[in-house]
Formats: C-alpha cells, structure tokens, sequence
C-alpha cells in the first residue's frame, strides 16, 4: 500500500508540473480536459486530484480574465480617427446600431442618408462588422462601414437595376442656377453629363500611367503643379514656349485612343443630340463650348486658332496646396454625401470669400476652350475614409468604380476630392495661347 501511494503522489507532481507547463504555455487552461490526464492511476485519486487542480486553475482563469478585460478595453482617447477596427453588434436601436470595439463604451454606427451609414438591414446582435472610427466627439465613439457597398447607382443614385445598370448608366445634371448650361433637354437646362468608363478604357489609362511613370518617375519634379497636392502630368503643347512637356511624343498616341474611345460613347451622343437654343436667350454672352475633337489630336496645332487639346493625367491630384490642412472640410456637396460639415462652415475663406479663393478647397474654374471630358477611376469599393469624389457646382459623384464627366470647366466650378486616398483621373480639354486683352466685364443678362 504505501508504494501505491507514492505512485499516487507521485502521479500527482507530474500531473501538476504538464498543468502549470500547459498554463504557461497556453495562458488558458480550456486546453486541460480528463482526455488529457494521467490515465494509470485509480479512479478516486483522479477525480479528487482534478477537482483540486481545477479548483486552483478556476482562481487563476478568473484573475486572468479580469486582468486580460482591463487590458484589451481601449480609452477613447486610444482611438485614432480613421482606424479601422473589427466590431461586434451589441444592439440595433433603430436609428443606431451600438457596436463593441473593445472600448470602454460602446461605439455607435448610424442610420441615416450619407455614405458609410448602416443600411436598412436588421443587425443582429453578434453581428461581425467591418468599420472605421469616424470621429471622437464628445467622447463618443461614432463609426462608419469600412468600405463603400452603395446599393445605389452612382450616377443618377437611383437604387441599382442590376449589374448592367453600372455599365451603361448615363445621366444630365443641373448643378446649380446661376451657372450658364452647357445644353438643355426637356425643358430642363442642364450643365453636364455623367457615364461610365468602357472597360477598355480603363485599361488603357492604366497602360498609359504605368507607360508615363516611366518617365515622370525620372523628373527633378515629380508633377507639373509640384506645389499642388498629388501628381499632375501634362501630354500637349506648352504654347507660351511652343515646346512639348516632356514625354508627349511617346505618350500622345495612347491619350488619343483614350479620347478617340470617349467619343464614341453614350453620353457624347447624348451631349451631340442635345439643342441649346434656350442658353442663347437667358445667357446672351455664354456661347456654349465644343468638346475636344479628334482631328488633329492631343499635342498638334489647330490651324484653326493655334490651340492644341492637352491631355492631364492625375494620380492623387487636387486642385489644393500640397502642404493643405486634412482639417479643411470637403466641398458642400461632398460633405452632403458624407454626413460631414463643409467647408462653407468650417473655413473662413470658403465662407466669407468663395471657395474658388481659398487654396487649400479644391473647387476652382479654368481658362479653357473647349468644355472638358474627365474620368477619374478608383476601385468598385473604396475604403470610406479614401474615396474620390467629383464636385460639380451643387454636386458631387464618387468615383469608386470608374466614372466620366462633359461639362464646361469655365462655367461650372469644379474639381476633385480626394483627401486621404488614391485615385486615377485623366482630362481632355483645347487650350489657346494666352492673349492680352482688355479686361472688359461680359454683359451678364439672366431671366
Ligand atoms: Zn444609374
Ligand atoms: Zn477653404
Ligand atoms: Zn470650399
Ligand atoms: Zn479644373
């Protein structure tokens, strides 16, 4: 009998030791089952020996998950905005959904008619979610979706028709009054047109980026507007030095398949067949542009006026100063699709002045001679927090997914947002070389 039990107790030590090995090993003891203890010693001794380890390791489970619970739970102020965390939902209130981040508190995702809001699905508490701290405000946690999954055309933000609505949605937008149209339809004036970019397109831009790289890469200047914010490269004809920016010769022959491809599209056809008859009564002094032509190409003299139609190809460019503040809040119409103060609220010069004369806004006109063709393209769907969009006077599209613009660029203020991500855009438009002239007001006549 006694050598049993020195069995036994010896059992017992190593039992204990393969415990606490395990313990350290795995800091939980859910990986300690009966399976797993010795097997030779009597019954009895078993049972008493697991209720006492168990006893112990439940203490020491407990002390664990408490200190592992102060730990993972974050202060507010620990969150960044625009990090993206893993949430669980806690409940779905209606117009909020509460949402555990591993915060102190829960984080809130709402409902409502902006971009990133939660949809109008049930959530169902368990739920995993994808999201992006938005903002801290008031020491509230307030989220968004990751990424943009609109069930919305882009377009003409109808609620999608299908998978072959993307691709052929072509729609006319007044972007405000005040602004001459470019042409009118159904009795509606309207300021430009907005489709899709054709496939080929895209993979044109792309061929001709990678192609451009090559030799913008090699430049003192990594852009031809180096104080403006991401990268603008121009193929055409300096005309006040009657020279070429560098790489045209190489890189001319793609942008005129690009623009060739562009006019052929739907939304040229729709802009040809329009009238704009109405335009010449109520803007005397607005004659509506042409768009960039074919004939005789990107980068050639028109004898016509010894203009040329240059091609700009942006890669993260806005219109804006390149050291601009991340605080300057998006134009009204972005900001509108984003549920976010604009900056007509939150800067002074965009309120008080306009924000054509603010530097760091990127809404401006140009002194161009045609009326513009612009696609800009970023994925089907961006992450929230570094989407693109296209502000046109009162409105703004994403470009998530790839989208073109005809619109008058002289006229309608205009230009890209994009304050956080990458996009690739590409615009086609005649310039004349400068002229002094008298400046003499036009005669403004509106009914
Ligand atoms: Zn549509
Ligand atoms: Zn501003
Ligand atoms: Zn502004
Ligand atoms: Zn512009």
């Amino acid at each position: 009998a006694p050598r049993g039990f020195r069995h036994i107790a010896g059992y017992l030590c190593i039992f204990l030791a393969v415990c606490a090995w395990r313990l350290r090993k795995s800091g939980s003891f859910a990986v300690l089952s009966q399976k797993q203890a010795p097997r030779r010693h009597p019954r009895w001794a078993e049972r008493k020996m697991h209720s006492m380890t168990m006893e112990v390791l439940m203490e020491m489970d407990e002390e664990l998950a408490a200190e592992e619970a102060s730990m993972i739970k974050r202060k507010t102020a620990d969150f960044a905005e625009g990090e993206r965390v893993e949430g669980v939902v806690v409940r779905d209130c209606g117009d909020s959904i509460h949402v555990d981040i591993g915060a102190a508190a829960d984080a809130i995702l709402e409902r409502g008619d902006f971009i990133g809001a939660a949809d109008r699905r049930v959530y169902l508490p368990g739920t995993h979610l994808n999201v992006t701290v938005w903002s801290k405000a008031n020491h509230t946690l307030s989220l968004r979706m990751h990424r943009f999954n609109s069930c919305r055309c882009q377009t003409c933000f109808q609620p999608k028709e299908g998978p072959v609505h993307r691709q052929s949605c072509v729609q006319c937008w007044n972007v405000g009054r005040g602004v001459p149209p470019l042409f009118e339809a159904n009795g509606k004036r309207l300021h430009c047109v907005v489709g899709p970019v054709p496939e080929s397109v895209h993979e044109k831009v792309q061929a001709l980026i990678k192609q451009g790289n090559t030799y913008w890469d090699t430049w003192a200047e990594k852009s031809s507007r180096p104080l403006q914010k991401g990268r603008l490269h121009g193929v055409g004809i300096q005309l006040s030095r009657n020279r070429t920016f560098p790489g045209t010769a190489q890189l001319r022959g793609r942008c005129n398949e690009v623009l060739g491809e562009m006019l052929d599209t739907e939304m040229v056809e729709v802009l040809n067949n329009a009238t704009n008859e109405d335009v010449w009564q109520s803007f005397r002094w607005y004659k509506p542009p042409a768009l960039p032509s074919r004939e005789p190409g990107v980068a050639s003299i028109d004898p016509a006026d010894g203009g040329s139609v240059q091609s700009y190809i942006g890669q993260g460019y806005m219109a804006v100063l390149s050291n601009c503040s991340e605080d300057h809040a998006p134009p009204v119409p972005v900001a509108k699709l984003l549920g976010v103060p604009s900056c007509k609220e939150t800067c002074p010069t965009c309120r008080s002045k306009g924000c054509q004369a603010c530097e760091e806004c990127c809404v401006h006109v140009d002194q161009d001679h045609s009326a513009s063709l612009l696609l800009g393209i970023q994925e089907e769907d961006p992450i929230i927090d570094q989407m693109a969009f296209f502000v046109m006077g009162n409105k703004a599209f994403p470009l998530a997914g790839g989208r073109a613009f005809l619109f008058d660029g002289k006229v309608v203020p205009h230009g890209v947002w994009c304050m956080r991500g990458h996009y690739q855009g590409m615009a086609f438009v005649k310039k004349v070389p400068y002229k002094r002239r008298a400046r003499k007001k036009p005669e403004v006549s509106r009914k």
